[in-house]
């Protein structure tokens, strides 16, 4: 897939906040969500349950994902990227993020909690698994 196009993601600062409190409720455990919009503009922040309650991993719930992508749909809305949390470590991808990521070519946005700030960092991923990353604008 040519991502070359992906250099910026646009993020409306009450999305990123949406999203940052989703985190910080969530914590200790991860939490997860997608992103409609247009193009690297995003529309919708659709926050899911992660089905494994985990600290460490996430898996959105299904009923809720399909739902979501129901409602991109309605609003004219493409599922443009993921997002979820690391309540401990940095904004990174982990090695499992790389591993079970299945959408080359959608923006893959980290909250951390790490530190005293909730910070988020984005990424898209190519399709031999690597990672670059792409300012928040
Ligand atoms: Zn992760």
């Amino acid at each position: 897939m040519d991502t070359s196009c992906l250099h910026s993601i646009v993020v409306a600062p009450s999305f990123l906040e949406r999203m940052h409190e989703h985190a910080r409720n969530a914590a200790p455990q991860e939490c997860c969500g997608v992103l409609g919009g247009r193009g690297s503009v995003v529309t919708s922040v659709y926050p899911l349950t992660n089905d494994l309650h985990s600290c460490s991993e996430y898996f959105a719930n299904p009923q809720e994902f399909f739902n979501a992508v129901r409602s991109m749909r309605e609003k004219n809305e493409e599922m443009i990227g993921i997002y979820h949390s690391h309540p401990t470590g940095p904004a990174e991808p982990s090695k499992m993020d790389a591993e079970r990521n299945f959408y080359p070519g959608l923006f893959y946005l980290i909250i951390s909690l790490a530190d005293e700030a909730t910070r988020s960092l984005c990424y898209v991923m190519e399709s031999d698994k690597t990672f670059h990353s792409v300012p928040i604008v």
